[in-house]
């Protein structure tokens, strides 16, 4: 178990201009467990390798408990790894897999045998420990994946999208199980993936990246009801928020599709952009059945628990998809007036890309 923190740390790869990481700072508490999201190419591996000491850091410092470990080889950071090709060796059984770290280090064979065994039924192995990888299923593999780093009871795990070669169904299960495993083990994990649900359900804390620059760090609620700018509004959530360009005028807010009259505790959030341009998001579900805005329903998606139709606003092309909840039954073609929760409407300033609270 153990804190860390990095401290202003860039990454510029060698014949490059740009920074793969500019300027990351965190602190992270003993056993929390957090997610590092965004696109692909934002610098989520890269900071995980960095603190892994896979790449080395090009300025600033990483400290585990403490210790200034920025330039420490990664064999004395006391980190374990799990990738997404597994990286088992395919010659040894599950349990020389889960033994190799161990014997590298010297450790006596009972004490090896007892370890491996423990990791095995943490993880529900103990059935095919004298299998090879290639009698495994993909989400036994990367359970001995796991296994590998939890046998030897590192101070941090570092997990670099360890689900994303598994199917749907099997990567719902593993998620569990990584979460049960987190709250066992209570030991101190970071996570990185392209997948906002990855995130969401399994982080303490989520870091969202954008172009090698955290853009929030927040608990899965905070990113979700206040994203800090545009980016983050638009890359948690599912659908994506919808997002209206309006002015504020006569405590209204007036777009070419709609005209939406303001409460008081509106108006005093947005007392200094009247009569300017901001950008309003609404997430699909934060509508109900109302009286503000036409909207013209093209495709409609019944999911179960809730329906989803896509459709556009007023007279106009603007799209957007909305989410209400139960078995409805819109035909496409269908005109619905439609209200915003006005409680969960979001603003952000036009130029910055800010939140306006
Ligand atoms: P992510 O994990 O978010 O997909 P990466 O950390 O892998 O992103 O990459 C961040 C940026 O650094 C990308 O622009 C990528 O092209 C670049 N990059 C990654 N590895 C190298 C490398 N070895 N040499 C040069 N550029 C790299």
């Amino acid at each position: 178990m153990a804190k860390l923190s990095l401290k202003n740390i860039d990454k510029i790869y060698p014949n490059t201009n740009a920074k793969a990481v500019d300027n990351f700072n965190l602190d992270i508490a003993d056993g929390e467990f957090v997610v590092l999201v965004g696109s692909s190419g934002c610098g989520k591996s890269t900071t995980l390798r960095m603190v892994a000491g896979l790449e080395e850091i090009s300025s600033g410092q990483l400290f585990i408990d403490d210790k200034n470990v920025t330039n420490a080889a990664p064999k004395d950071r006391d980190i374990a790894m799990v990738f997404q090709n597994y990286a088992l060796y395919p010659q040894m059984t599950v349990y020389q897999n889960l033994a190799f770290s161990l014997i590298l280090s010297k450790q006596n064979k009972e004490e090896i045998h007892k370890k491996v065994m423990d990791t095995a039924e943490i993880l529900g192995l103990k059935n095919q420990l004298n299998k090879t990888p290639n009698q495994l299923s993909g989400g036994q593999r990367q359970r001995v994946a796991v296994g590998r780093a939890i046998v030897r009871k590192p101070k941090v795990f570092l997990f670099d999208e360890p689900l994303s070669n598994l199917d749907a169904k099997l990567r719902n299960s593993m998620r569990h199980e990584l979460k049960i495993l987190h709250q066992q083990l209570k030991s101190t994990m970071i996570y990185v993936t392209h997948d906002q649900i990855e995130a969401l359900t399994l982080a303490d804390r989520i870091v969202v990246m954008s172009y090698g620059v955290v853009q929030q760090v927040g608990t899965p609620l905070q990113l979700y009801q206040y994203p800090d700018n545009l980016f983050v509004a638009s890359f948690i959530g599912l659908p994506q928020m919808n997002f209206f360009d309006v002015m504020v005028t006569d405590g209204k807010l007036k777009s070419d599709e709609f005209e939406i009259k303001l409460s008081q505790q509106h108006i005093a959030v947005l007392q200094s952009k009247m009569n300017e341009n901001i950008i309003l998001g609404v997430r699909p579900e934060d509508v109900q059945i109302g009286i503000d805005l036409d909207f013209c329903v093209n495709i409609r998606e019944n999911l179960g628990q809730y329906t989803l139709l896509h459709g556009t606003i007023g007279n106009t092309e603007k799209k957007a998809v909305f989410k209400l909840f139960g078995w409805t039954e819109q035909k496409s073609g269908e005109k619905l007036k439609l209200s915003f929760n006005s409680q969960k409407m979001h603003f952000f300033d036009a130029r910055t890309k800010k939140a306006i609270r």
